[in-house]
């Protein structure tokens, strides 16, 4: 096949994976090229270790089936990197084991004011490991960014210095890895592995709860590493005073260097991650589209992103374009609860409705179970159901400070795991609140 037919074809095949998969569609797709294409097999050039990962966790599926389609035979396709010569194109091929994700950059990361303080220590980690904020902990609720600036950290200190060495895992990873050594009789294996390190990046090391020996592998591998000026980067779902069953003197270590909070985005922000998430994939939307989706879901940014995936795949499965009614049409199936705007004033009718109180009652001092108990319920649902801060949350009950909310919060989510008739109250308040009809 003459070079030029080869590249039609592919160019084919692209259009058609596009079409099979809107969802993982890139803007990055059109700069892939054909490295090989015969006897059944289709090999498709990247350029980095990264893209190689992305396209065959994600796409190799849409791929194979356009390579068939396209060209009615049975093909296997494969991702491989080509070097390219392209001045600033960073070569990601010195650290092999290092899997990032394309998508998690820093310039793909939207900034506001829930996350600058988390963004900002990152970049500045990134550009000089272990003398900044050592160690780096982000906590924040699931969805919110947390795994998405630690790779980014990753992807921009192998721009800066590609001979720094970085372990990059989940928590999960390892504790599993962990075991294994111990069970292979390779700790020391294990420990050079993770004690020579210029990095170690650890995603969730809310998996360390209830894992004693981990937690002590962990401790000195910290030591080792801290005592070295070496970085540490730790994400969680939580502060570190909050894991449960975290060891004092980790909490400790956690404490040392900086501990950034990563909230859930304000409305401006998700706008703009919408405008951002669909650029990357290559798409245009209007800013009344983005608007539309941002103000419908604001529980996590995966859903946002998911929201998108819907509208592009309906888009492209009916071949419409993009309009406002399109996406209204799109996402009439998403979930009530997490698709409409709930206020606490919502939360607040219900709850007083319930229990047959005032809400001047749950604004005042009074501390009688009969009150105490709505009210730490009002704060615990507005906690859960919109995305009002916890000082917020104060002010509609009473000016009430941050740290009782937090209190009432734990105090009734303890209550939901351990009483059932709790358990069902909630639900039964969640259920009538969600379903309040808004103007
Ligand atoms: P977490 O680790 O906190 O659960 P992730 O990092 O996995 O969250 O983020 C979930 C999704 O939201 C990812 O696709 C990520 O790219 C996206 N995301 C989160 N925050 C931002 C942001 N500020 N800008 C752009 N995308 C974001
Ligand atoms: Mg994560």
């Amino acid at each position: 096949m003459a070079a030029r037919e080869v590249e039609d074809i592919f160019a084919d095949i692209l259009d058609r994976a596009k079409a099979l998969d809107p969802a993982n569609v890139r803007r990055w797709f059109d700069n892939l090229t054909v490295s090989h294409l015969s006897g059944g097999s289709l090999e498709i050039g990247c350029p980095d270790e990264a893209t190689v990962q992305f396209l065959r966790d994600n796409c190799k599926k849409s791929f194979t089936r356009a390579a068939q389609q396209i060209t009615g035979h049975l093909i296997t396709v494969d991702f491989n990197i080509v070097s390219t010569d392209e001045p600033g194109r960073p070569s990601q091929r010195r650290l092999p084991g290092l899997k990032l994700h394309p998508d998690y950059t820093f310039d793909n990361f939207v900034v506001g004011p829930s996350n600058r303080l988390g963004h900002a220590s990152c970049v500045a980690v990134s550009h000089s490991l272990g003398n900044t904020y050592n160690p780096l902990f982000l906590y924040g609720s699931s969805g919110l960014g947390k795994t998405h600036l630690l790779h980014a950290v990753c992807c921009e200190v192998r721009q800066e210095c590609d001979r720094a060495v970085i372990q990059f895992l989940s928590c999960e990873d390892f504790v599993n890895r962990f075991i294994r050594a111990i069970e292979t009789g390779n700790l020391a294996g294990f420990q050079s592995q993770f004690r020579t390190v210029d990095a170690l990046v650890i995603d969730d090391v809310q998996f360390l709860r209830e894992r004693e020996q981990s937690q002590e592998e962990f401790f000195h591998t910290f030591n080792a590493l801290y005592n070295n000026g070496k970085q540490i980067i730790l994400s969680a779902d939580s502060p570190p005073g909050k894991i449960p069953s975290l060891e004092e003197r980790l909490i400790s270590r956690f404490n040392w260097g900086l501990v950034a909070r990563i909230d859930p985005p304000s409305y401006e922000t998700r706008v703009a991650i919408v405008q951002k998430k669909a650029h990357i994939r290559g798409m245009n939307i209007a800013d009344e589209i983005a608007e539309y989706i941002a103000h419908k879901v604001h529980a996590n940014i995966r859903e946002l992103e998911g929201a998108l995936t819907t509208l592009y795949a309906v888009a492209s499965t009916t071949g419409k374009p993009i309009t406002l009614e399109l996406a209204q049409i799109a996402m009439e199936g998403q979930s009530e609860s997490s698709a409409r705007y709930i206020s606490i004033t919502d939360i607040i009718e219900v709850v007083t409705r319930h229990f047959d109180v005032r809400l001047a009652d749950l604004q005042s001092k009074k501390r009688s179970q009969s009150i105490t108990m709505p009210r730490q319920i009002c704060m615990y649902l507005a906690r859960k159901l919109t995305k009002h801060s916890l000082e917020e949350i104060g002010g509609h009950l009473g000016g009430r400070d941050h740290t009782t909310v937090m209190h009432a919060c734990n105090k009734i989510s303890e209550a939901e795991r351990s009483d059932p008739q709790m358990h069902t109250l909630l639900a039964e308040l969640t259920k009538q609140i969600t379903q309040v009809p808004t103007a």
